[in-house]
């Protein structure tokens, strides 16, 4: 590429020079955490010890998720942190192939061929502003892995919501609560689908429990959620 002759690839996490654009460099690869078995069956938080099968995390048998499955790529840390600013704020959309692989391979064991991707809409104006919405590239990129169908038309939001970004967990369930819907051309595809969600961080839950819940009321038979990262409560392995 022209661009890299003027400016030299540089690693999205540690700012080193890399060889390729989009590549990490080994420090970034040894900061990231790969969220690895064993975790929560339902919502994919990591175990610090295997409990035995389907033995559900502390928060997931006290309320049951409006989703029916996450699983997430990476612990949201530091090290994921500069990579999700990077690409959702800076441009680094050359990241795409690289963390839509994660995220299929986070997701392998809930994405079969009958599934539909969908993308965690953006409001347009906040579209407009943003230029690209980073969890839609990431959708496309993972159907494209993946071989499943790509249809982000089956979820839009109906208003625009303040940034979840400092909210306590109750004001983002309030913030999101009813922003989604699914919309009326949409909705015979989306009645009895599979369908999984796509999203670059998973804080609380509660963006993707709403579009869960506007999907499940169009009558989607599964809604799963697959994400680049999810903060885990307590650091690294905790639950
Ligand atoms: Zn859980």
């Amino acid at each position: 590429m022209i661009l890299d002759a003027v400016m030299p690839p540089r690693c999205p996490i540690s700012g080193m020079s890399v060889g390729k654009t989009g590549q990490l460099s080994p420090q970034a690869w040894s900061a990231l955490h790969f969220i690895e078995a064993p975790y929560c069956p339902r919502c994919g938080v990591p175990f610090a010890a295997e409990y035995g099968d389907n033995i559900e995390c502390p928060s997931c048998v006290a309320e049951v998720p409006v989703y029916d499955h996450a699983r997430a790529a990476l612990v949201y840390d530091d090290a994921s942190h500069k990579l999700v600013v990077g690409f959702k704020h800076a441009d680094r959309t050359e990241l795409t192939p690289v963390l839509a692989k994660w995220i299929e391979r986070a997701g392998a064991a809930l994405i079969s061929p009958r599934t539909c991707l969908v993308p965690v809409p953006l409001h347009r104006r906040r579209l407009l502003e943003r230029r690209y919405n980073q969890s839609a590239l990431l959708a496309q990129s993972v159907a494209k892995f993946s071989g499943v169908q790509y249809t982000p038309g089956f979820l839009r939001r109906t208003r625009s919501t303040r940034p979840q970004k400092n909210l306590s967990a109750g004001a983002r369930i309030r913030n999101v609560g009813g922003a989604f819907e699914v919309p009326r051309q949409a909705a015979s595809a989306a009645a009895n689908a599979h369908i999984v969600l796509i999203d670059d961080v998973l804080t609380t839950g509660a963006t993707l429990s709403a579009c869960a819940k506007a999907l499940k009321k169009a009558g989607a038979a599964r809604v799963d959620a697959v994400v680049l990262a999810r903060v885990v409560k307590g650091g690294i392995g905790a639950i």
